[in-house]
């Protein structure tokens, strides 16, 4: 089968390789739709937790065309979305349900091969079986879309509170229009790129804040009169992680969602956040949200399908890499049967 492989941090190579043998635990996935993330430029980089060589590629769906004697809870021929963080069921935090902190965890496209590539070996417990109807396209993105039910989870936004989302890239739209499904009330984006800006309106943003032109904490202040409730940042950048906490009311909560180079340092005023009670909150993977995830993409709840602005083929991949991040991008799939 055709594979991408990173050898070594900063290179890519396209690879023949044998079709994983599956074990009695395991289902073998043809895939059909595999997302690029910004995870996949930090484990390019060899930041995150990775290990060389690895098959990237951890937001995938496709075909289960072969199965391990244990599986009951799928079968062949069935359509597949996959949670590739697998937790160790023993350590001290899986054992406090905290499973997403685990001591042991391993994630396929991290230190485990993952979806860029024809076919995938998956432990069969990690696949939740799609309802048909759901385009396997979108299906690929049922991770980032279980990534950010965590996040909303964490960001405990009450009915009616105003909330301010940064960043308009697919995580962030996905993300913002889970905020307007928990009840947030004004729902404000600030996102440099018009196409974006308009996009977020689309799926119903209130408002589209222009960083590049307009001044934010002005208009924040403007639309929600004390500022947002929940400011979620959705960027991963060190500027948009401090503007995030000047944007909260008092007793407000931000939730830093974006990944940042790990090293990257942020100033905070230790004073301004007990003055104005500041909850400031981490949200990372996506513990027991897989399901709710899957449910709220088939049941049309979230719109993904407009979030999809690439679909490239595997030898196509050095291209996915340089529009990753870009503007003019938002999900870019890598398609190895397109
Ligand atoms: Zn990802
Ligand atoms: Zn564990």
């Amino acid at each position: 089968m055709k594979a991408i492989v990173f050898p070594q941090p900063g290179e890519w190579i396209l690879e023949d390789r044998p079709i994983p043998r599956i074990g009695p635990d395991d289902l073998l996935l043809k895939v059909h739709a595999c997302g690029v993330c910004g995870t996949d430029l930090h484990i390019f980089h060899g930041e995150h937790f990775v290990r060389f060589p690895v098959i990237p590629g951890h937001e995938y769906a496709g075909e289960v065309v072969e199965l391990g004697e244990n599986v009951k809870h799928i079968a062949v021929g069935d359509h597949a979305a996959v949670d590739p963080n697998i937790t160790c069921g023993v350590c001290r935090y899986c054992r406090r349900g905290q499973i997403h902190l685990c001591e042991d965890l391993t994630a396929l496209g991290v230190n485990m091969d993952g979806g860029f590539a024809e076919f995938s070996l998956v432990p069969a417990k990690q696949a939740y079986k799609l309802p048909s109807g759901l385009p396997l396209e979108q299906a690929a993105l049922v991770e980032p879309l279980a990534c950010g039910v965590h996040g909303i989870d964490l960001a405990g936004i009450s009915i009616g509170d105003d909330v301010v989302i940064i960043g308009a890239g697919p995580i962030g739209l996905i993300v913002m229009q889970l905020a307007r499904l928990a009840g947030a009330g004004r729902l404000l984006v600030s996102e440099p790129h018009e196409p974006r800006r308009r996009l977020a309106l689309e799926l119903g943003a209130d408002a589209a804040i222009d960083p590049l032109n307009q001044d934010v904490k002005e208009e924040v202040l403007k639309a929600t009169g004390i500022g947002a409730g929940v400011v979620i940042e959705c960027v991963g950048s060190v500027r948009t992680a401090e503007q995030a906490v000047e944007l909260a009311r008092r007793g407000g909560t931000i939730l830093l969602f974006g990944v940042t180079s790990p090293g990257l340092e942020a100033a905070v005023k230790p004073y301004d956040i007990f003055l104005r009670e500041l909850t400031i909150r981490g949200s990372f993977i996506n513990p027991f949200t897989h399901a709710r995830a899957v449910s709220l993409l088939a049941g049309g709840r979230v719109k993904v399908d407009k979030l999809i602005s690439h679909r490239l083929r595997l030898d196509e991949f050095g291209q996915a890499l340089s529009l990753a991040g870009t503007p003019e991008a938002a999900k870019i799939l890598i398609e190895p049967g397109g």
